[in-house]
């Protein structure tokens, strides 16, 4: 069993300080009521994940790059997932900058006080789900493209802005078609528009969803000792499965452990039985260093502790399909050093830098595509997933600005 280190990290990176309480000061060719709009129009269209059809977010976006005269096109693996890939290409051949953000929402949920897809503005914000996570930033991604594009700044290399469908339930028919169908990967620099604040995040933990049967006997409730109580057994490993700890420690990240959780439970079928099966989900966080392999020998060694107790007991475990592996960057990468500069030119002050305690789809862009991305977007990351979402237009002026100003700063002649 690993054990928890005696003295725990510390965070190094502070909590998000508010960075929406200033304007941008760069003179932008898209207007705020541009930006505002596009994010509205986005808002205003449902694709909530399932089942996830996010053809009428494509429409929106691809009217946007008609009218602009870039180039895109929609990329459907399956019918409703609609990815749209938009391009601006510079006057000679360079460096590729690929910008990523889904436009798939999880479901409103309960307790919202406002109209979910109405795209409310009120008091310098815009309300609705995925105004948050993450179609601020998506639009404003885009209108950066829009406003690059109007500036007819020269620049070398291409711009390649991936709306991904698919990311809240696995990325398969988004993010990972995509780069496994050679769009986007082997890229020089990422920026996945993921929420943070307007905080510059190097990297995000990895993931991994595993399911565990465990099967006893069945047998009358009544005489119990005839059979092996799946649940009894069920509960000892989900003890075992909790108090587990892990050597490997990042202060670098938001959460600087990795993490396990039984997140369901599932068993029995009628209250006079020995429950025969009962079934465990769990959830496992991972840091840069720890491998799909170290977490299932993991698992592994807790669950042989267990089935060793009954010699009539199977336990199995399963991993599901979606993956994320962990990644981090280093500050000195051109892409955090443009972001860096970026900022400081539109904010007047210095970023906060730091890195994801979630997954997203820069898991992919790093790993898969094998590209330096930092994420970097106008939500504050606390919004996503919850009732009353929203987006502050403030923040979504100033990221607009910042991808402008990196696109000059990484491609620029
Ligand atoms: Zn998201």
């Amino acid at each position: 069993m690993v054990t928890q280190p005696r003295r725990p990290c510390t965070h190094l990176i502070p909590d998000p300080r508010s960075t929406q309480t200033g304007r941008g000061k760069m003179a932008l060719k898209v207007s705020e009521s541009m930006i505002v709009q596009s994010l509205r129009d986005l808002v205003q269209v449902p694709s909530v994940n399932p089942p996830a059809n996010t053809a009428g977010c494509a429409d929106v976006l691809m009217a946007i790059c008609a009218a602009e005269g870039i180039d895109a096109e929609r990329i459907e693996p399956v019918p409703g997932h609609v990815n749209v890939v938009a391009r601006l290409q510079g006057s000679k051949p360079g460096k590729k900058l690929v910008l990523n953000g889904h436009v798939d929402v999880v479901p409103p949920g309960e307790n919202w006080t406002v109209d979910p897809f109405g795209a409310l503005v009120k008091g310098g914000n815009i309300y609705g789900r995925g105004t948050c996570d993450m179609k601020s930033g998506v639009a404003t991604m885009l209108m950066a493209m829009v406003d690059f594009k109007r500036s007819g700044k020269p620049f070398s290399g291409e711009i390649i802005c991936q709306a991904v469908a698919d990311e809240e339930t696995g990325s398969e028919m988004g993010t990972i078609h995509l780069l496994e169908n050679g769009i986007g990967a082997g890229a020089d620099f990422a920026i996945c528009t993921e929420p943070t604040s307007l905080r510059i995040e190097l990297g995000n933990r990895g993931l991994r969803w595993i399911d565990i049967t465990v099967k006893g006997t069945a047998s009358h409730a009544g005489r119990p000792h005839l059979g092996v109580n799946s649940i009894a057994y069920a509960a000892r490993l989900v003890e075992a499965i909790q108090s587990m700890r892990f050597t490997a420690c990042n202060d670098f990240f938001e959460v600087p452990y990795p993490s396990i959780s039984v997140t369901q439970i599932n068993g029995g079928h009628t209250i006079n039985v020995i429950p025969e099966r009962c079934d465990l989900s769990v959830d496992r966080r991972m840091l840069p260093g720890e491998t799909f392999d170290d977490v299932m020998a993991q698992l592994q060694a807790v669950i042989d502790e267990v089935k060793a107790e009954n010699e009539a007991l199977e336990i199995e475990a399963r991993v599901r399909k979606g993956y994320w592996d962990p990644y981090l960057i280093a500050v000195e990468e051109p892409v955090v050093q443009a972001n860096i500069t970026a900022f400081r030119r539109v904010m007047g002050t210095e970023p906060t830098i730091g890195s994801k305690g979630a997954c997203t789809d820069a898991s992919h862009l790093a790993n898969i595509g094998k590209i330096p991305t930092v994420l970097f977007g106008p939500g504050n990351e606390r919004m996503s997933h919850k009732a009353d979402e929203c987006v502050s237009i403030d923040a979504l002026v100033q990221a607009t600005e910042i991808y402008s100003l990196m696109f000059e700063e990484l491609l620029g002649d």
